[in-house]
């Protein structure tokens, strides 16, 4: 039997000095009625606690170690940057190599900036396409979460669809009401909008396959749709791919469906575990930026040596033959299995996936086409379930809505006893 003796320790010492004891609200575990684990260090596909228990694990940072932890190609990588210097303020050859993989990498992409995080791609990606055009507006889809800039926290995904908090208090209201939120897959309400002030509008953000409100697949002629609106109106199309780009493919989701966006959001997987975010796209527009343009952005540590060190060697990792093959089996596999015991134990479940990512949305009979479907999983399942595989030394994402990942270093092994956790905790539950 597990005891988390340490963790509560250091979580209610954690509690005195940093808000809710934790860096980021998701990790708090508030919604899935636990409190989080301290981890002590990580090793390929598994991580163990500060009190000594193992677990398989599913959230892989939230995306980011796609090859599992402390891949040893990418921790020599890391230490030999470490040794020639952590920062300089002066460019340094890795963040051309890094720019360079990534334009021969996602097909829409000519010219790249390199940032510290997703949240600084989208943000800096919306303030171009708003000086590019010079229009006011943009225009989201509820449940994506874009990170937690001003402009994004209009139904947003991820951890403020985790916690139920429809917008923030912070963002003024002026800037909200250059937001406008639509639902994900709806075709018409996006049109009427349009047709309504489509003048004004500088984008559409979206994530090509939105994971932040649970894994969502976009209709056959959604992605098209967008892409044929936003050339019609001169609207910069953005493609949030922070979680998608070389996840679903080396080319990302633009790839994956054949659909190629004005702009692209990078970041998690381009780090490989280290603080990277990135946007591109057609030179004609990445010229506004400075130096070359007015649109300001900067960034101290952005391009990072030792950041990029770790994403170069995460990425020609990536690019070998066979791994998104052997990703997209492993993932195949193990979503078969969980449907499998879900019929056995008679518990609703509607699983979505693509690539090496998925969503068991509870409590549905699916398919989940957007975040008001999403939002009717049976998030108290969830949490028992979250609590049942935490016992079975299993660790997935504390929220119903966000994702699995599996990582090149999850064995088939890995698998069966993520499966046969999963039994067990069925059957307790059934
Ligand atoms: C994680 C995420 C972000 C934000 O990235 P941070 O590095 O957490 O700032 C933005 N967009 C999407 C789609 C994400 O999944």
């Amino acid at each position: 039997m597990q005891h988390h003796l340490l963790s509560t320790k250091f979580f209610e010492k954690a509690k005195h000095m940093i808000p809710g004891g934790v860096n980021s609200p998701v990790r708090a575990c508030k919604s899935v009625g636990a409190e989080p684990i301290f981890v002590e260090y990580g090793s390929g596909s598994w991580i163990w606690d500060v009190d000594g228990n193992s677990y398989l694990d599913f959230v892989c940072s939230w995306g980011p170690l796609i090859l599992g932890h402390c891949h040893p190609e990418v921790v020599t990588a890391v230490k030999k940057a470490a040794e020639t210097g952590s920062s300089f303020g002066i460019p340094t050859w890795n963040e051309v190599k890094l720019a360079e993989m990534i334009v021969q990498a996602v097909p829409s992409i000519e010219k790249v900036r390199l940032v510290n995080s997703g949240t600084e791609a989208t943000m800096s990606a919306v303030r171009l396409a708003r000086g590019y055009t010079g229009r006011k507006k943009i225009i989201k889809f509820n449940g994506c979460y874009h990170g937690h800039a001003d402009s994004f926290l209009v139904k947003a995904g991820s951890g403020v669809a985790t916690l139920g908090i429809p917008g923030s208090p912070g963002v003024p209201e002026e800037i909200v009401q250059n937001t406008v939120a639509v639902p994900f897959n709806d075709k018409k309400i996006l049109q009427e909008v349009l047709d309504k002030e489509g003048d004004d509008v500088a984008c559409i953000i979206v994530e090509p396959v939105p994971a932040n409100m649970g894994v969502v697949l976009p209709d056959d002629d959604f992605l098209p749709f967008l892409r044929k609106i936003t050339e019609d109106r001169g609207i910069v199309l953005i493609f949030d791919e922070v979680i998608t780009g070389f996840r679903l493919s080396l080319g990302g989701a633009q790839d994956y469906f054949d659909i190629m966006p004005d702009l692209t959001c990078l970041g998690k997987i381009i780090g490989g575990g280290l603080p990277v975010g990135a946007y591109g796209g057609r030179s004609e527009i990445m010229d506004h930026i400075a130096p070359d343009g007015p649109v300001y952005q900067a960034g101290t540590l952005s391009g990072n040596p030792i950041a990029t060190a770790a994403g170069i060697k995460t990425l020609e990792i990536l690019s070998r033959p066979g791994t998104y093959e052997s990703l997209q089996n492993k993932m195949d596999y193990l979503a078969e299995e969980l449907k499998v015991l879900g019929k056995k134990y008679g518990i609703k479940c509607t699983i979505q996936k693509v690539a090496s990512m998925m969503t068991c949305f509870f409590g549905q009979d699916g398919p989940i086409k957007n975040f008001d479907q999403a939002s009717k999983s049976d998030t108290e399942f969830y949490g028992k379930y979250f609590r049942q595989m935490l016992q079975n030394g299993v660790y997935i994402a504390p929220s119903q809505f966000e994702a699995a990942f599996v990582s090149l270093a999850h064995s088939w092994d890995d698998l069966d006893f993520a499966i046969e956790a999963t039994e067990s905790s069925f059957k307790v539950l059934a």
